[in-house]
Protein backbone atom coordinates (compact mmCIF):
# COMPACT_ATOMS: atom_id res chain seq x y z
CA UNK A 1 0.00 0.00 0.00
CA UNK A 2 1.62 3.79 -1.03
CA UNK A 3 2.86 5.79 2.08
CA UNK A 4 1.50 8.92 2.41
CA UNK A 5 3.16 11.40 4.25
CA UNK A 6 1.15 14.80 4.97
CA UNK A 7 3.96 17.06 6.70
CA UNK A 8 2.23 20.00 8.71
CA UNK A 9 -0.92 20.91 9.19
CA UNK A 10 -0.95 24.15 7.28
CA UNK A 11 -4.09 25.53 5.51
CA UNK A 12 -3.86 23.71 2.15
CA UNK A 13 -3.31 20.21 3.72
CA UNK A 14 -6.75 21.20 5.64
CA UNK A 15 -8.17 20.57 1.90
CA UNK A 16 -6.71 17.03 1.62
CA UNK A 17 -7.72 15.74 4.67
CA UNK A 18 -11.45 16.84 3.99
CA UNK A 19 -11.13 15.08 0.26
CA UNK A 20 -10.36 11.78 2.20
CA UNK A 21 -12.93 12.07 4.86
CA UNK A 22 -15.27 12.53 1.25
CA UNK A 23 -13.33 9.85 -0.07
CA UNK A 24 -11.22 7.69 1.52
CA UNK A 25 -7.88 6.38 -0.54
CA UNK A 26 -6.50 3.08 -0.81
CA UNK A 27 -2.99 4.34 0.83
CA UNK A 28 -1.38 4.18 4.36
CA UNK A 29 -1.65 7.85 4.94
CA UNK A 30 0.49 9.61 8.00
CA UNK A 31 -0.20 13.41 8.83
CA UNK A 32 2.63 15.25 10.97
CA UNK A 33 2.60 18.22 12.89
CA UNK A 34 4.12 19.49 16.03
CA UNK A 35 0.36 20.58 17.75
CA UNK A 36 -3.07 19.31 17.26
CA UNK A 37 -4.52 22.34 16.95
CA UNK A 38 -2.87 24.41 13.95
CA UNK A 39 -4.02 28.33 13.48
CA UNK A 40 -5.53 30.31 11.28
CA UNK A 41 -3.82 33.30 9.77
CA UNK A 42 -6.80 35.26 9.01
CA UNK A 43 -7.62 35.52 12.72
CA UNK A 44 -4.18 36.03 14.43
CA UNK A 45 -4.72 39.92 14.49
CA UNK A 46 -7.81 39.22 16.41
CA UNK A 47 -6.78 36.97 18.78
CA UNK A 48 -4.13 40.08 19.76
CA UNK A 49 -6.40 42.09 19.40
CA UNK A 50 -8.54 40.60 22.11
CA UNK A 51 -11.51 39.71 19.61
CA UNK A 52 -11.18 36.19 19.78
CA UNK A 53 -9.93 33.81 22.07
CA UNK A 54 -6.97 31.47 20.94
CA UNK A 55 -8.99 28.74 20.19
CA UNK A 56 -11.61 30.36 18.07
CA UNK A 57 -8.64 30.82 15.64
CA UNK A 58 -7.51 27.22 15.55
CA UNK A 59 -8.35 24.20 14.00
CA UNK A 60 -8.72 20.75 15.59
CA UNK A 61 -7.15 18.61 12.99
CA UNK A 62 -7.45 15.41 15.82
CA UNK A 63 -10.86 14.65 14.08
CA UNK A 64 -10.19 16.02 10.77
CA UNK A 65 -7.23 13.37 10.32
CA UNK A 66 -9.67 10.18 12.10
CA UNK A 67 -12.58 11.33 9.75
CA UNK A 68 -9.95 11.21 6.51
CA UNK A 69 -8.49 7.63 8.45
CA UNK A 70 -5.27 9.23 8.26
CA UNK A 71 -2.64 8.23 11.46
CA UNK A 72 -1.82 11.70 13.45
CA UNK A 73 1.74 11.61 14.86
CA UNK A 74 3.16 14.77 16.74
CA UNK A 75 6.69 15.40 15.74
CA UNK A 76 8.32 18.44 13.61
CA UNK A 77 10.62 17.28 11.07
CA UNK A 78 14.07 18.63 10.86
CA UNK A 79 15.31 16.95 7.78
CA UNK A 80 14.05 15.37 4.79
CA UNK A 81 16.19 12.96 2.45
CA UNK A 82 14.52 12.93 -1.24
CA UNK A 83 17.15 10.10 -2.20
CA UNK A 84 16.06 7.31 0.23
CA UNK A 85 12.94 9.23 0.41
CA UNK A 86 12.83 9.71 4.54
CA UNK A 87 11.77 12.23 6.67
CA UNK A 88 13.78 12.66 10.14
CA UNK A 89 11.67 14.10 13.33
CA UNK A 90 12.98 16.12 15.62
CA UNK A 91 12.52 12.93 18.42
CA UNK A 92 15.34 11.00 16.03
CA UNK A 93 12.62 9.17 14.91
CA UNK A 94 12.80 8.74 10.94
CA UNK A 95 9.71 8.03 8.51
CA UNK A 96 9.62 6.89 5.25
CA UNK A 97 7.18 7.74 2.78
CA UNK A 98 5.96 6.79 -0.90
CA UNK A 99 3.99 9.78 -1.64
CA UNK A 100 4.93 13.39 0.56
CA UNK A 101 2.87 16.48 0.84
CA UNK A 102 4.69 19.63 2.48
CA UNK A 103 2.47 22.14 4.45
CA UNK A 104 5.09 23.01 7.01
CA UNK A 105 4.95 27.11 6.19
CA UNK A 106 7.06 29.62 6.31
CA UNK A 107 9.34 30.77 9.46
CA UNK A 108 10.01 34.55 10.21
CA UNK A 109 13.23 35.68 8.85
CA UNK A 110 15.13 36.46 11.90
CA UNK A 111 17.24 39.88 11.18
CA UNK A 112 21.13 40.39 12.15
CA UNK A 113 20.73 42.69 15.01
CA UNK A 114 22.27 42.61 17.94
CA UNK A 115 19.78 42.46 20.77
CA UNK A 116 17.22 41.32 18.23
CA UNK A 117 17.74 37.31 19.87
CA UNK A 118 17.15 38.65 23.28
CA UNK A 119 14.68 41.85 22.83
CA UNK A 120 11.93 40.83 20.35
CA UNK A 121 9.57 38.38 19.49
CA UNK A 122 9.16 37.36 16.48
CA UNK A 123 5.07 37.04 14.92
CA UNK A 124 5.79 33.04 14.31
CA UNK A 125 4.96 31.17 16.95
CA UNK A 126 2.00 32.57 17.31
CA UNK A 127 1.20 30.70 20.69
CA UNK A 128 4.91 32.16 21.77
CA UNK A 129 3.87 35.81 20.65
CA UNK A 130 0.54 35.18 22.65
CA UNK A 131 2.12 34.10 25.39
CA UNK A 132 4.80 36.99 25.88
CA UNK A 133 2.14 39.08 25.29
CA UNK A 134 -0.07 37.91 28.26
CA UNK A 135 2.74 38.79 30.77
CA UNK A 136 3.55 42.19 29.51
CA UNK A 137 1.98 45.76 30.01
CA UNK A 138 4.26 47.51 27.58
CA UNK A 139 4.32 51.71 27.83
CA UNK A 140 6.06 51.99 24.19
CA UNK A 141 5.34 49.19 21.50
CA UNK A 142 7.11 48.74 18.38
CA UNK A 143 6.96 46.51 15.40
CA UNK A 144 10.11 45.71 12.82
CA UNK A 145 8.29 45.49 9.33
CA UNK A 146 6.10 47.22 7.35
CA UNK A 147 4.66 44.48 5.38
CA UNK A 148 0.99 43.25 5.81
CA UNK A 149 1.46 41.18 8.85
CA UNK A 150 3.50 43.99 10.60
CA UNK A 151 0.62 46.67 9.76
CA UNK A 152 -2.11 44.69 11.34
CA UNK A 153 0.20 43.23 14.31
CA UNK A 154 0.75 47.05 15.56
CA UNK A 155 -2.82 47.87 15.14
CA UNK A 156 -3.82 44.87 16.80
CA UNK A 157 -1.32 45.61 20.00
CA UNK A 158 -2.45 49.03 19.71
CA UNK A 159 -6.10 48.32 20.62
CA UNK A 160 -4.86 45.57 23.01
CA UNK A 161 -2.66 48.24 24.90
CA UNK A 162 -4.16 51.47 24.19
CA UNK A 163 -2.46 53.02 26.40
CA UNK A 164 0.83 52.14 24.90
CA UNK A 165 3.05 54.37 22.21
CA UNK A 166 3.08 52.31 19.31
CA UNK A 167 5.27 52.52 16.43
CA UNK A 168 5.94 51.09 13.09
CA UNK A 169 9.58 51.00 11.89
CA UNK A 170 9.25 50.22 8.18
CA UNK A 171 13.39 50.55 6.10
CA UNK A 172 11.62 51.16 2.91
CA UNK A 173 9.51 53.80 1.83
CA UNK A 174 6.09 53.41 3.09
CA UNK A 175 3.80 50.70 5.00
CA UNK A 176 2.99 47.99 2.42
CA UNK A 177 4.87 48.90 -0.32
CA UNK A 178 4.50 47.64 -3.60
CA UNK A 179 0.92 46.69 -2.54
CA UNK A 180 -0.87 49.59 -4.89
CA UNK A 181 -0.93 53.74 -3.42
CA UNK A 182 -4.96 53.72 -2.51
CA UNK A 183 -4.31 51.11 -0.05
CA UNK A 184 -0.89 52.95 1.64
CA UNK A 185 -2.93 56.17 1.63
CA UNK A 186 -5.68 53.71 3.49
CA UNK A 187 -3.11 52.23 5.97
CA UNK A 188 -1.42 55.59 6.40
CA UNK A 189 -4.12 57.50 7.08
CA UNK A 190 -6.10 54.58 9.57
CA UNK A 191 -2.30 54.77 11.64
CA UNK A 192 -2.50 58.16 11.76
CA UNK A 193 -5.94 58.25 13.51
CA UNK A 194 -4.40 55.39 15.91
CA UNK A 195 -1.78 57.75 16.35
CA UNK A 196 0.83 54.89 15.70
CA UNK A 197 4.23 56.45 15.09
CA UNK A 198 4.99 55.45 11.11
CA UNK A 199 9.13 55.60 10.69
CA UNK A 200 10.21 54.88 7.47
CA UNK A 201 13.51 54.83 5.13
CA UNK A 202 15.38 53.51 8.56
CA UNK A 203 17.51 50.63 9.60
CA UNK A 204 17.24 49.27 12.91
CA UNK A 205 20.81 49.10 14.20
CA UNK A 206 20.03 47.67 18.03
CA UNK A 207 17.62 46.59 20.13
CA UNK A 208 18.22 46.42 23.70
CA UNK A 209 15.41 46.17 26.46
CA UNK A 210 13.53 49.57 26.26
CA UNK A 211 14.95 51.11 22.75
CA UNK A 212 15.41 50.63 19.45
CA UNK A 213 18.44 52.67 17.58
CA UNK A 214 17.95 53.40 14.09
CA UNK A 215 21.07 54.21 11.56
CA UNK A 216 19.54 57.39 11.13
CA UNK A 217 20.20 58.13 15.26
CA UNK A 218 17.43 58.29 16.19
CA UNK A 219 16.33 56.48 19.59
CA UNK A 220 12.91 55.31 19.59
CA UNK A 221 11.46 53.71 22.55
CA UNK A 222 10.15 50.24 23.01
CA UNK A 223 10.19 47.51 26.17
CA UNK A 224 7.80 45.36 23.67
CA UNK A 225 9.52 44.86 20.12
CA UNK A 226 7.72 42.45 17.85
CA UNK A 227 9.64 40.92 14.59
CA UNK A 228 7.17 41.29 11.09
CA UNK A 229 9.78 41.33 8.87
CA UNK A 230 9.03 38.21 6.61
CA UNK A 231 9.58 35.02 5.52
CA UNK A 232 11.67 33.03 5.66
CA UNK A 233 12.37 29.24 4.58
CA UNK A 234 12.71 26.37 6.93
CA UNK A 235 16.25 25.94 7.31
CA UNK A 236 16.28 22.43 7.57
CA UNK A 237 14.73 21.84 4.11
CA UNK A 238 18.84 23.02 2.93
CA UNK A 239 20.13 19.45 2.44
CA UNK A 240 16.65 18.15 1.07
CA UNK A 241 17.76 17.48 -2.32
CA UNK A 242 14.98 18.93 -3.27
CA UNK A 243 15.18 21.89 -5.72
CA UNK A 244 14.67 24.97 -4.26
CA UNK A 245 14.21 28.51 -5.00
CA UNK A 246 17.31 31.44 -4.38
CA UNK A 247 15.38 32.00 -0.95
CA UNK A 248 15.16 28.25 -0.15
CA UNK A 249 11.79 27.78 -0.94
CA UNK A 250 10.73 24.19 -2.31
CA UNK A 251 9.78 25.08 -6.24
CA UNK A 252 6.80 23.08 -7.43
CA UNK A 253 5.20 23.21 -11.10
CA UNK A 254 1.68 23.77 -11.82
CA UNK A 255 0.93 20.69 -10.75
CA UNK A 256 2.36 21.37 -6.99
CA UNK A 257 5.15 18.77 -7.46
CA UNK A 258 8.11 19.44 -6.75
CA UNK A 259 10.29 20.54 -10.01
CA UNK A 260 12.86 17.79 -8.97
CA UNK A 261 11.14 14.93 -7.07
CA UNK A 262 7.36 14.08 -8.76
CA UNK A 263 6.64 11.91 -5.46
CA UNK A 264 6.74 15.56 -4.07
CA UNK A 265 3.89 17.48 -3.39
CA UNK A 266 4.39 21.00 -1.61
CA UNK A 267 1.56 24.19 -1.26
CA UNK A 268 1.64 27.26 1.33
CA UNK A 269 4.50 29.43 1.75
CA UNK A 270 6.72 26.58 2.04
CA UNK A 271 6.63 26.12 -1.70
CA UNK A 272 7.01 28.63 -4.82
CA UNK A 273 5.59 27.82 -8.19
CA UNK A 274 8.53 28.45 -10.23
CA UNK A 275 6.50 29.54 -13.34
CA UNK A 276 3.78 32.17 -11.33
CA UNK A 277 5.69 33.18 -7.97
CA UNK A 278 3.30 34.67 -5.65
CA UNK A 279 3.58 36.29 -2.18
CA UNK A 280 3.88 34.04 0.85
CA UNK A 281 0.57 35.23 2.35
CA UNK A 282 -2.57 32.64 3.59
CA UNK A 283 -5.12 33.46 1.04
CA UNK A 284 -2.66 31.50 -1.43
CA UNK A 285 -2.13 28.45 0.65
CA UNK A 286 -6.00 28.37 0.74
CA UNK A 287 -6.54 28.52 -3.02
CA UNK A 288 -3.62 25.62 -3.19
CA UNK A 289 -6.08 23.24 -1.07
CA UNK A 290 -8.35 22.18 -3.40
CA UNK A 291 -5.87 21.29 -6.65
CA UNK A 292 -3.45 19.52 -3.93
CA UNK A 293 -5.79 17.54 -2.28
CA UNK A 294 -7.51 16.70 -6.53
CA UNK A 295 -3.70 16.12 -7.13
CA UNK A 296 -3.01 13.72 -4.25
CA UNK A 297 -5.90 11.50 -5.19
CA UNK A 298 -5.17 11.56 -9.01
CA UNK A 299 -1.63 10.23 -8.57
CA UNK A 300 -2.91 7.78 -5.92
CA UNK A 301 -5.28 6.31 -7.90
CA UNK A 302 -2.65 6.04 -11.22
CA UNK A 303 -3.52 9.33 -13.05
CA UNK A 304 -1.61 12.12 -14.31
CA UNK A 305 -1.79 15.56 -11.98
CA UNK A 306 -3.23 18.46 -13.61
CA UNK A 307 -2.07 22.16 -13.96
CA UNK A 308 -3.33 25.00 -10.88
CA UNK A 309 -2.85 28.30 -12.33
CA UNK A 310 -2.78 30.43 -9.21
CA UNK A 311 -4.63 33.98 -9.98
CA UNK A 312 -2.78 37.08 -10.22
CA UNK A 313 -4.89 39.06 -7.93
CA UNK A 314 -5.82 38.15 -4.60
CA UNK A 315 -8.62 40.03 -2.15
CA UNK A 316 -6.75 41.00 0.94
CA UNK A 317 -8.50 41.74 4.16
CA UNK A 318 -6.38 43.68 6.56
CA UNK A 319 -7.71 43.86 10.39
CA UNK A 320 -7.46 47.62 12.03
CA UNK A 321 -7.24 46.86 15.46
CA UNK A 322 -10.53 48.24 16.05
CA UNK A 323 -13.29 46.06 14.52
CA UNK A 324 -12.71 47.87 11.63
CA UNK A 325 -10.88 46.66 8.19
CA UNK A 326 -9.63 47.50 5.16
CA UNK A 327 -10.12 45.39 1.10
CA UNK A 328 -8.04 46.05 -1.54
CA UNK A 329 -7.88 44.19 -4.62
CA UNK A 330 -6.32 45.14 -7.85
CA UNK A 331 -6.62 48.68 -7.65
CA UNK A 332 -9.73 49.05 -5.33
CA UNK A 333 -10.17 49.68 -1.91
CA UNK A 334 -12.73 50.09 0.76
CA UNK A 335 -12.99 50.33 4.10
CA UNK A 336 -15.62 50.10 7.26
CA UNK A 337 -16.37 48.43 10.40
CA UNK A 338 -18.70 46.66 7.65
CA UNK A 339 -15.68 45.47 6.42
CA UNK A 340 -14.33 44.13 9.86
CA UNK A 341 -17.92 42.26 9.81
CA UNK A 342 -17.71 40.86 6.46
CA UNK A 343 -13.93 39.78 7.39
CA UNK A 344 -15.09 38.47 10.15
CA UNK A 345 -17.81 35.82 8.76
CA UNK A 346 -15.60 34.53 6.09
CA UNK A 347 -12.73 33.74 8.77
CA UNK A 348 -15.54 32.15 11.37
CA UNK A 349 -17.10 30.17 8.48
CA UNK A 350 -13.13 28.75 7.08
CA UNK A 351 -12.51 27.37 10.58
CA UNK A 352 -15.77 25.88 11.50
CA UNK A 353 -15.73 24.30 7.95
CA UNK A 354 -12.46 22.54 9.33
CA UNK A 355 -13.49 22.35 13.07
CA UNK A 356 -17.28 22.81 14.05
CA UNK A 357 -16.35 22.64 17.66
CA UNK A 358 -14.02 25.85 17.13
CA UNK A 359 -16.71 28.05 18.20
CA UNK A 360 -18.48 26.23 20.48
CA UNK A 361 -15.61 25.43 22.55
CA UNK A 362 -14.88 28.71 23.67
CA UNK A 363 -18.19 29.84 24.01
CA UNK A 364 -18.46 26.94 26.65
CA UNK A 365 -15.34 27.71 28.20
C1 LIG B 1 0.37 37.91 12.52
C2 LIG B 1 0.14 37.40 11.14
C3 LIG B 1 -1.00 37.77 10.45
C4 LIG B 1 -1.25 37.28 9.18
N1 LIG B 1 -2.40 37.67 8.57
C5 LIG B 1 -2.66 37.20 7.35
C6 LIG B 1 -3.88 37.54 6.70
O1 LIG B 1 -4.72 38.26 7.23
N2 LIG B 1 -4.08 37.05 5.45
C7 LIG B 1 -3.18 36.24 4.83
O2 LIG B 1 -3.41 35.82 3.69
N3 LIG B 1 -2.01 35.89 5.41
C8 LIG B 1 -1.73 36.34 6.66
N4 LIG B 1 -0.56 36.00 7.25
C9 LIG B 1 0.37 35.09 6.56
C10 LIG B 1 -0.08 33.66 6.83
O3 LIG B 1 0.03 33.39 8.19
C11 LIG B 1 0.73 32.61 6.11
O4 LIG B 1 0.95 33.00 4.79
C12 LIG B 1 -0.05 31.28 6.11
O5 LIG B 1 -0.25 30.85 7.43
C13 LIG B 1 0.68 30.21 5.35
O6 LIG B 1 -0.06 29.04 5.40
P1 LIG B 1 0.67 27.65 5.28
O7 LIG B 1 -0.39 26.64 5.03
O8 LIG B 1 1.76 27.73 4.30
O9 LIG B 1 1.39 27.40 6.68
P2 LIG B 1 0.95 27.60 8.18
O10 LIG B 1 -0.38 28.20 8.31
O11 LIG B 1 2.11 28.29 8.82
O12 LIG B 1 0.85 26.12 8.71
C14 LIG B 1 1.98 25.30 8.81
C15 LIG B 1 1.70 24.13 9.68
O13 LIG B 1 2.82 23.26 9.65
C16 LIG B 1 3.27 22.96 10.96
N5 LIG B 1 4.72 22.83 10.91
C17 LIG B 1 5.63 23.84 10.90
N6 LIG B 1 6.87 23.34 10.87
C18 LIG B 1 6.76 22.00 10.85
C19 LIG B 1 7.70 20.93 10.82
N7 LIG B 1 9.01 21.15 10.81
N8 LIG B 1 7.23 19.65 10.82
C20 LIG B 1 5.90 19.41 10.83
N9 LIG B 1 4.97 20.39 10.86
C21 LIG B 1 5.39 21.66 10.86
C22 LIG B 1 2.81 24.15 11.82
O14 LIG B 1 2.68 23.77 13.16
C23 LIG B 1 1.49 24.51 11.16
O15 LIG B 1 0.44 23.75 11.69
C24 LIG B 1 -0.30 36.44 8.55
C25 LIG B 1 0.85 36.07 9.24
C26 LIG B 1 1.06 36.52 10.52
C27 LIG B 1 2.32 36.08 11.24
Amino acid sequence: MTKLVLLGGGHAQLFVLEAFARQRPDADIRLITPDALTPYSGMLPGVLAGHYRTRQACIDLRPLAERAGCQLMLGRAIGIDSTHRRITLAGGEVIDYDLLSIDTGSTPQRPDIPGAAEYAQPVKPIADLLARCALATPRAVSVLGGGAAGVEVVMALHHRWPAAHCTLIERGATPLGGLGERLQRSIGAELARQHIDVVTGAAVTRIDANAIRLDTGRTVGSDFTVLATGAAAPDWLRDSGLALDARGFIEVGATLQSTSHPEVFAAGDVATLSASPRSKSGVYAVRAGPPLAANIARVLAGQPPLDWRAQRHALMLLACGRRHAIAARGGWVLKGDWVWRWKDAIDRGFVRRFDPQADSETAAG
